[in-house]
């Protein structure tokens, strides 16, 4: 789960590190109202979303008086921000921060993620913020430092050193860089954080650390664990499929290709996304409907798949062993029959009584086309979704 920026700064701020002093609005006038109670000369207005990139898109904006605050937010609030991360669908903005501006005197990145090669937590660190960080690694590698720690011993000296060494932290700052260091390591562990990334993290022309931005994600399956979180949710934000399917009991992760899958088991939905995938085609999704899924339940996840306009063909690739492959021959009858399904779909069924099963989806006259080796029904579902 992801928060807004405007809610990790208040986490930050609890923590003890710099934020600029600044608030959330729904409306222009409540900007207004923020804007004068900061009682500032100006104030930078930023259109709250779980996207990076909004500076380039138009969705922040430094502004200098009543007027100019009431304009930006009139722009921002309501406006479709499209970003390189949103797709071209981009994300309507209904809250926007108000906060005053901070004198930049450098730009630095930031971030701690969980590395699950090591099992650490790993910071990564760059002189140069501002840019995004995908552009920065595929350009200059070499910009980007990373410090490995440990959670048995958390963030120590020596990771601190050899970070404010790479980020040129000049001497009298490195007192509030330690503290900011620690502070932040200590937030991201104590909250189950799967991602925090500060970029820009600001030293400002007066000398001091300032988190400008900031991205916090959490790790759902300890979300239950923190409360306090799970109320920060924001569930215009999800994936409404992805929501749906949480619902309904199914693991389902929305992709960017035109072939839906529908799978039984986590390991053979990853299967058959790298078979796709080695045949040269694209998957519009993850699902794993599960070991014990019933006619009822393959209905429901087809009509999930089914939902997403990008899909052009379906495979189904579904081991029969606790569910019989008869058993799942009829539920997907069923469903074709009941949603009208038009495009084409590819079945590879395996297990228990699966000749049984193959005999039922022939004999259906439907436009089911039965593959019998896994390797043939990915071929022939990316040949289909090519020719769509
Ligand atoms: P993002 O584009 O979604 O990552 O939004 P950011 O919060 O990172 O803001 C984008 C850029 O706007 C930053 O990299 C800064 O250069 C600029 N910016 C944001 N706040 C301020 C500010 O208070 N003062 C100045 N001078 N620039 C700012
Ligand atoms: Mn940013």
């Amino acid at each position: 789960m992801n928060i807004h920026e405007y809610q990790a700064k208040q986490l930050f701020k609890s923590y003890g590190i710099n934020v600029p002093n600044g608030q959330m609005a729904t409306t222009k006038q409540e900007a207004v109202n923020i804007y004068t109670q900061l009682n500032v000369e100006s104030v930078v207005v930023k259109a709250q979303a779980h996207t990076g990139g909004r500076g380039k898109a138009g969705g922040v904006k430094l502004v200098s008086s009543a007027s100019a605050v009431e304009e930006a937010s009139d722009q921002i609030l309501g406006m479709t921000l499209v970003t390189k991360q949103t797709g071209a669908e981009g994300k309507l903005i209904e809250k926007v921060l108000v906060e005053e501006t901070s004198q930049i005197e450098r730009e630095i990145y930031l971030s701690l993620l969980v590395d699950r090669e090591t099992a650490n937590v790993v910071c990564v660190a760059s002189k140069e913020g501002g840019t995004e960080i995908e552009e920065l690694a595929e350009h200059s590698p070499e910009k980007i430092a990373k410090e490995y720690i440990s959670i048995h011993t958390g963030i120590r000296s020596f990771h601190i050193n050899a970070l404010a060494k790479q980020l040129e932290i000049p001497k009298p700052l490195m007192k509030e860089f330690r503290s900011f260091c620690q502070n932040l390591y200590y937030l991201f562990i104590t909250h189950d954080c799967s991602m925090v990334e500060i970029n820009p993290l600001v030293i400002t022309k007066d000398q001091h650390i300032i988190a400008l931005d900031g991205k916090v994600g959490f790790d759902d399956n300890a979300l239950y664990r923190h409360s306090e979180i799970q109320k920060l949710r924001d569930e215009k934000e999800e994936d409404p499929r992805e929501a749906q399917a949480a619902q309904e009991g199914f693991s389902y992760v929305s992709l960017d290709g035109n072939i839906g899958c529908m799978v039984n088991g986590a390991g053979l939905a990853m299967g058959t996304m790298d078979m796709i995938k080695s045949f040269g085609g694209e998957p519009a999704n993850f699902l794993d409907v599960g070991g014990s899924a019933d006619a009822q339940k393959v209905a429901s996840a087809f009509k999930l798949i089914l939902s997403d306009e990008s899909v052009k063909a379906v495979l189904v690739n579904i081991f029969g062993g606790i569910m019989k492959c008869d058993v799942i021959a009829e539920g997907l009858i069923t469903a074709v029959k009941e949603l009208n399904v038009s495009i084409p779909l590819v079945v590879r069924l395996e297990g228990t009584n699966v000749e049984i099963g193959k005999k039922i989806l022939e004999n259906s006259g439907l436009k089911i086309q039965a593959a019998s080796t896994f390797a043939k029904a990915a071929r022939q579902v990316v040949q289909l979704a090519n020719q769509a």
